[in-house]
Parts: C-alpha cells; structure tokens; sequence
C-alpha cells in the first residue's frame, strides 16, 4: 500500500499531518477502531477520506445533516476520491449502488436514520466495507448537546461487520461524553486520540449587553474583515442584518433555517466568497463551512452550551491569523435559558442545567477565558493567555470584606 504521506501529498496537495492527524489515520489503516477528538477546523474529514482512498473496500461514513454530507461529497471528489451518498436529495441510487457493490466507491456517505434500517445492512452485505466513519460522533450520547437516537443503532449495525474498523470524530466532548461515545460505539479506552483545543490566535471577549446593535456596529467598525453574528431567533436575525447593514454600509446578510433554500445557498455562498461580508445568523449556520478567514464570530446572546460556544467561535481564524470571539450577554438570557430547561423531558433536565451552569461560570469569570474553556474539555492550560478580555484587562476587583467593614462600622 502507498505510504501515507505520499498519499496525503497526491491526493490533497497536503506536505504534511497536523497534529494528531498522523496518529489517527496509523490506526485506521491498521484496522484498530479509533475515536478522534480534534477541535473544528483541526481536519478531521482527511482521516477518514485518506483510508478511504488507500484501503481496499468502501468507507461508510455516517453524518447527520445532508448539507455536511453534500460539501464533502463535493471536496472529496474534487480531490479525485471516489465519493456518493444516499440521502433524499440524491437521485442517482442506482449507480451509487451498483458502484458500491463493484468496489468501486472510496466513500458512501449516509445518514443515521437510513444507516440504521434493516434494507441498508442487506446493502452493505453485497459489497466491502473497508471502515465505518461516524463523523460528529457526540450525536450517540445524551450526555453531548445534539443527542439523535438513531446513532445508538449503529453499534449493531457494525458489529455485523467486524472486518471493519471504526472511527468516530467529533470536536466537542467532555470526559464524561468521550467515555459514552466509546461504550455505545463499541471503541476500545485505548482507542482515544485527544488533540489540543486551544486556539491561540482566537481573542476570548464577554461583554454586557447594553445596546446589541451599537456595540455590534463598533465591533464591525474596528474589524472590517467577514464575520458571523449568531442572534438568537429568526426575527433577531432578519431586524439585526438590516440594521447593521443601514449603520455601518457593511454588506450584511441574514441566514436561518426559514428563509427559501435558494437565498441561504446564495448568501452562504457570497459569505464564503467575500472578504468583508458579515452574515447574520442562527445556529443553522456554519457547520461544514470550509472558510478560513473568518475575523470574528460574535454571539448577540448566550450560546447553548460551553461546546456549542467553542464549536461556534472556533469558526473564526481557521487560517491561524488573528481573530476575535466577542460575546454580548444579558442576565435575561440566562433566565429565559432556564425556563426552557424546565419545559425539558425530566430526564435530561438535570444536565442541561449543568450546562447551563458551566455557561454562567465562563460568562462570569473574573480569571482568564481561555482557561476555563480548556479545563472544561480536560485540558490543563497555562496560568494566562495573554489574549483574553480577562487577561489583557484584569476586572478591578472590588474587595467586598473590606467594604462590608466599612459599611458596618459607618
Ligand atoms: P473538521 O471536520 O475537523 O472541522 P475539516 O476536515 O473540515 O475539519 O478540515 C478543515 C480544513 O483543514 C479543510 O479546509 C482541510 O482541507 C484543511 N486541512 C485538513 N488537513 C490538512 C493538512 N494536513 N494540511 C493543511 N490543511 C489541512
Ligand atoms: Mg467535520
């Protein structure tokens, strides 16, 4: 078999691994299930598309949303691997299938809930499977932020294959999430490769909320390159895209899952292209967009989660330039983020509010931001980032001992 570097080389263009990279893709072409934590952006796609075209066989990759799976469809093959899916908006199954069972695919993508039916097994059956790729593996566990039932009937899907070696990504797990996805996903403990989150060249700032649309002007005053503003709700979105678009003469475009499919592929793509665009959006927008110049990413209102905000921020400066992390809260978001909670099925209550609560630690900190989102993920981080709002301009502390004193002895 070609050398795996060389491959990387032919085939991407790539003169070498990053990071753990290298780690991941040794393990899968040994046959040794992996499950791959590496930040967004680290490039995880290459360490199943890579084996994928080395390995004799086809690599299974189940991904939950069409739109992800159409975008690397379109860059897997760009790079000449063989790739299809079999997803709803697919009209060539038939050659999708005759492909596979002729070993002729590299990569068949599909979703959770078609992979788990009896009629894709008896598929599987009539071709090879080289490798079992279940990206945004976190979807497995109720302890993850986007738990899909459907992953939970993977496992018996692929101990029907034992040939074939399993790798699950994803970009956001905690230590508790991480011990789920290798129990429900059948990984070995010493199956886990961790890459390092941090993000360097990221600025972590969390702001008060005073007049959203003012500050988010002056944010787009001083950094002029594109961004994305995440605003909570569909109406937010659409009133703060044409605001800032009338203040600032920035061009400015709104995205959410209600507008037609035509306008968010347009404007998504005049984002992609553009070197000043700002998009203003719901969380609908982002995962699976391949832009590394991403100068800022603000959030208009608390992020769901601490992984929900390091999945979103790390949107920003993929290409390892300078970028900022502006978060603009209010203590209503916190209050309606409870409410929510409570209107939860009970059995998950109890995390989401542990979620919630790690939220508010990070959003309240006096210490360094940075820290505290590495803690959060297992990582043990130095005593200061020096590129924090924390760390670059300690909160005046007010000593309230000193003042309770005061006021009792007045
Ligand atoms: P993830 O799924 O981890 O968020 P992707 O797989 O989408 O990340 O990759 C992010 C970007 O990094 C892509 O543009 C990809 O082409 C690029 N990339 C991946 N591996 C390498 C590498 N070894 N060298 C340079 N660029 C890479
Ligand atoms: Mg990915």
């Amino acid at each position: 078999m070609e050398d795996a570097r060389a491959a990387l080389r032919r085939i991407f263009g790539f003169d070498s691994f990053r990071g753990v990279q290298e780690q991941v893709v040794a393990r899968v072409l040994a046959g040794q299930s992996t499950l791959a934590v590496m930040p967004t952006g680290a490039g995880k796609s290459l360490t199943y598309q890579l084996p994928a075209a080395l390995l004799p066989g086809t690599c299974v990759v189940i991904s939950p949303l069409i739109a992800l799976m159409h975008d690397q469809l379109r860059s897997a093959r760009a790079n000449g691997i063989a790739a299809a899916a079999l997803t709803s908006a697919d009209a060539d199954w038939r050659e999708t299938v005759d492909a596979f069972c002729n070993g002729a695919l590299d990569l068949l993508y599909v979703a959770p809930e078609r992979a788990s039916q009896p009629g894709f097994r008896d598929l599987l059956n009539r071709g090879r499977v080289a490798l079992f790729a279940v990206d945004e593996a976190h979807c497995v566990s109720e302890w993850g932020h986007d738990f899909r039932p459907d992953y939970r009937l993977l496992r018996p899907l692929m101990d029907g294959f034992p040939g074939a070696a399993r790798l699950a990504l994803t970009a956001t797990a905690d230590a508790h999430t991480r011990a789920d996805i290798l129990e429900q996903l059948g990984i070995p403990q010493e199956g886990m490769v961790v890459a390092g989150f941090d993000r360097p060249n990221i600025r972590y700032a969390i702001r008060h909320r005073q007049s959203v649309p003012a500050q988010l002007a002056q944010l787009m005053e001083e950094e002029p390159g594109p961004g994305i503003i995440y605003a909570p709700t569909r109406r937010k979105v659409e009133e703060l895209a044409a605001q800032l678009e009338r203040q600032t003469g920035r061009e400015v475009r709104p995205y959410h899952a209600g507008l037609p499919v035509e306008v968010r592929a347009e404007n998504q793509a005049a984002f992609v292209a553009s070197e000043d665009m700002v998009m203003v959006a719901t969380i609908a927008f982002g995962m699976g967009i391949d832009k590394p110049d991403v100068r800022f990413v603000a959030h208009a209102g608390i992020p769901k989660s601490i992984e929900a905000y390091y999945q979103e921020t790390g949107r920003a400066g993929r290409d390892g330039d300078p970028a900022l992390a502006v978060m603009f809260w209010g203590a209503g978001d916190f209050v309606a983020a409870r409410q929510r909670v409570s209107e939860v099925e009970e059995a998950r209550q109890k995390g989401e509010h542990k979620r919630l609560a790690a939220l508010a630690a990070l959003v309240e900190t006096p210490a360094c931001r940075r820290a505290l989102l590495l803690r959060h993920f297992g990582e043990e981080p130095p005593p200061s980032c020096g590129n924090c709002d924390n760390c670059l301009d300690p909160p005046a502390m007010v000593d309230v001992t000193e003042l309770a004193r005061k006021l009792l002895s007045a």
